[in-house]
């Protein structure tokens, strides 16, 4: 939501939603996460007369958009809500500053306040317009572990309030954050950038909602990332699994968290362009969808950890140790290849790197390929179609492809090659199989 127009919009689709018993979860308006953690590193850091800018900078684009849509009484009520929130996040920074502490801890206090903030505004809007609106703090709803900065949900207790707190009905429009809950001691905690979807699809669930749509500024989820192709089509039926895959291996339409809740209480979720609500948007569901490549998407910043062992010939239990290792640091593998002598994985999480390959160390000669991006192929059944691989190899060549995966699951073609190489991949790959005269497998 980038004003009070598209905040309008917002409510417009969530009007039309009314006699569905709607519950909106809304994401802070653009630009304000990153808005707010420039603030929390500039408070780790001290920098006082930054954080404060940075502070007036939220507040004024907030009071703005309050006394465009607001009048009266309501606006005054809102401009006071907005106000003391805005005080307190100016206590915060300023302790916290001082102590130079951003831990992650204190940067999801921080980051909260985005949400906060534009569900004040929506609600507001909301009674200006004659709506029969509820405000719920997401805090007291999604409950999570402490792991600052990403949380893991904890569902049951997350169900039990959810159930408990709120309670849509027909014509009623009730109002939460996406992104943000807390701890059981009720400590704020953020469910990782981009967390909205996740909390929409969690809070559906726990409701029992019969659809969760997610309205972002793109028709749906494409063929490709349209930043890099702008051919690309609106894919209008995908499955879990497929919505899955593309949203873990970089397609950014969707956060990768969001599909879990919905196929665990079979609900089908949708995704919708804000912009043009009536055009074409993608319908995720457990339906088997037709066979066939159904889109490509990339994530880059990995790297590449391979291990050569002559210890691994013929042994049993090698395998385990090295995922030990990764499992000793916290970091998860995406993708995983092995032979008889060496095991090949790729990870997105570099902050344990150093750790990890003096770890591996020790278990046979390792080498690592920094700057590494995955391309993936996502679709149904994909081995069905013989001409798939060399297809593919031959729309990436000349780039060096350091490794392939083809799940187990059969829906995801996963090459590895260099982050320079990636982009033009990918457009090159797009044209093959969607693009010009080449038909789509
Ligand atoms: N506001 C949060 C972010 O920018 C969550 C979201 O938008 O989904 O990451
Ligand atoms: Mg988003």
């Amino acid at each position: 939501m980038r004003d009070a127009e598209w905040m309008d919009r917002t409510l417009q689709i969530a009007r039309e939603a009314l006699p569905d018993a709607p519950l909106l979860v809304a994401s802070a308006m653009s630009g304000v996460t990153n808005l707010l953690q420039e603030l929390a590193t500039c408070v780790g850091t001290g920098e006082a007369g930054n954080a404060w800018q940075l502070q007036e900078r939220l507040k004024e684009r907030h009071l703005v958009t309050a006394t465009r849509f607001l009048t009266g009484n309501n606006l005054a009520r809102c401009l006071g809500t907005l106000d003391d929130s805005f005080q307190e996040l100016a206590a915060l920074a300023g302790a916290l500053g001082v102590l130079r502490d951003c831990s992650a801890r204190n940067n999801d206090a921080i980051l909260a306040f985005g949400e906060l903030w534009s569900t004040r505004l929506l609600y507001h809007r909301a009674l200006e317009q004659g709506l029969d609106a509820q405000w719920l703090d997401a805090r007291e709803l999604v409950k999570t572990d402490d792991q600052h900065g990403a949380a893991a949900v904890l569902w049951d207790a997350t169900c039990e309030a959810t159930r408990r707190l709120a309670h849509p009905a027909p014509g009623r429009l009730l109002i939460t954050q996406g992104f943000v809950g807390s701890t059981l001691k009720g400590v704020t905690s953020t469910l990782g950038r981009g967390g909205s979807d996740y909390s929409a699809t969690l809070l559906g669930a726990a409701l029992g909602a019969t659809e969760v749509q997610i309205w972002t500024d793109v028709p749906g989820i494409a063929t490709c990332d349209p930043r890099l192709v702008s051919q690309g089509r609106t894919l209008l039926e995908l499955s879990y699994r497929e919505a899955a895959e593309l949203a873990y291996f970089g397609a950014k339409v969707i956060h990768p968290s969001t599909i879990a809740p919905a196929v665990a209480a079979h609900i089908p979720v949708l995704v919708l362009d804000t912009a043009d609500p009536r055009g074409p948007h993608t319908r995720i569901t457990a339906q088997l969808p037709h066979a066939g490549l159904k889109a490509i998407a990339c994530k880059k910043g990995l790297a590449l950890i391979c291990v050569d062992s002559s210890r691994m010939l013929l042994a049993y239990g090698f395998l385990r140790r090295i995922f030990d290792v990764f499992e000793r640091h916290a970091t998860p593998v995406d993708l995983v290849t092995t032979s008889e002598v060496s095991v090949s994985v790729t990870i997105d999480h570099l902050e344990h790197l150093d750790a990890i390959l003096a770890d591996l160390g020790q278990l046979g000669s390792v080498r690592v390929e920094l700057h590494r991006a995955i391309v993936s192929l996502v679709g149904q059944d994909l081995w069905k179609e013989s001409s798939l691989l060399p297809r593919a190899f031959g729309a990436v060549s000349p780039a060096a492809v350091s490794m392939v995966s083809l799940g187990s699951s059969d829906i995801n073609l996963s090459l590895v090659l260099g982050e320079a190489d990636c982009d033009e991949a990918v457009r090159r790959l797009h044209h093959e199989f969607f693009g010009g005269t080449h038909a789509a497998l």
